[in-house]
């Protein structure tokens, strides 16, 4: 697996989002509230150097070649492709909570690198109406991409059920529930939790974490999860909170495959 390298003086720098479409082979266009940042508050010219991630794992470096009344249209000088993103696609499954608590899944588990949270509705969790879905969940997402230096933009499904959500990780290789329930014989979740998985040698490349709700999972629910492969698993004797709990458990697994080194 090749790493692409950046140089220290790269690191640190602005990094603007701009959608695919408004990309193609020789120029990138960058409009809207990036536009305004660039333009009003870093009051960049014609001719500065700046960086663009269009959130599906591509880094442009480019030049200001116009300043438009809406718009700066810049010459790509050198594409990168996934800086700075882990190999192992890791999927947290996550009961809902309140939006306060959601926001802040979303911010940390896309500065660490999750690439997808499912947001899911459960016996204990709180209604799917309670839980407003909406734009602002991808704008969190595109902040912390863009402040992490990442260049994936996580993706943030419309609430499931559970059921649908563990249905879905047939093609996973590591699939993993955490409940905290003690005397159940769950192992804590270490080296040889994911060396059991392994089939073969080599990094894990897709992953799901299933977090509960404040209320935690039902035992039904976690033999649901069983019956579709997920190996229960400890986060420790502390029971943590949920939004706790999905930043613990992404953080181990990546950590886990190296992914954090
Ligand atoms: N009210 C529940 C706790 C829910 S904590 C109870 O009393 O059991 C919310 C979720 O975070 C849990 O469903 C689990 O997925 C995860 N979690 C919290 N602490 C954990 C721990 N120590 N080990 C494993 N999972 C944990």
């Amino acid at each position: 697996m090749k790493r692409i390298i950046i140089l220290p003086s790269e690191k640190h720098k602005d990094i603007f989002y701009v959608k695919p479409k408004y990309i193609d082979e020789e120029r990138f266009t960058i409009t809207g509230s990036e536009f305004h940042h660039i333009q009003n508050v870093l009051r960049k010219k014609k001719g500065d150097q700046v960086t663009v991630v269009d959130g599906k794992g591509n880094e442009y470096i480019g030049i200001i070649e116009s300043i438009k009344f809406d718009r700066i249209i810049g010459i790509i000088s050198k594409t990168l492709l996934k800086p700075n993103e882990p190999v192992m696609e890791v999927s947290i499954i996550q009961g809902l909570i309140k939006g306060n608590r959601f926001k802040y899944v979303v911010e940390k588990a896309t500065e660490i690198g999750v690439r997808r949270i499912i947001p899911v509705y459960t016996e204990k969790s709180i209604k799917e109406h309670e839980f407003k879905s909406s734009q602002r969940w991808e704008n969190i997402a595109i902040s912390a991409m863009k402040q992490s230096g990442r260049s994936i933009l996580p993706e943030i499904t419309e609430v499931r059920s559970l059921k649908e959500a563990l249905e879905g990780t047939e093609r996973f290789e590591a699939k993993l529930i955490a409940h905290s329930q003690s005397g159940t014989g769950i192992r804590l979740f270490n080296k040889n939790t994911l060396s059991k998985i392994k089939k073969h040698k080599g990094l894990i490349r897709t992953a799901a974490i299933a977090i509960g709700p404040e209320g935690g999972f039902t035992t039904d629910e976690v033999n649901l999860a069983r019956a579709n492969n997920f190996i229960p698993i400890s986060l420790g004797d502390r029971k943590l909170r949920s939004e706790t709990a999905s930043i613990v458990a992404l953080t181990i697994l990546l950590f886990s495959e190296g992914e954090l080194g």
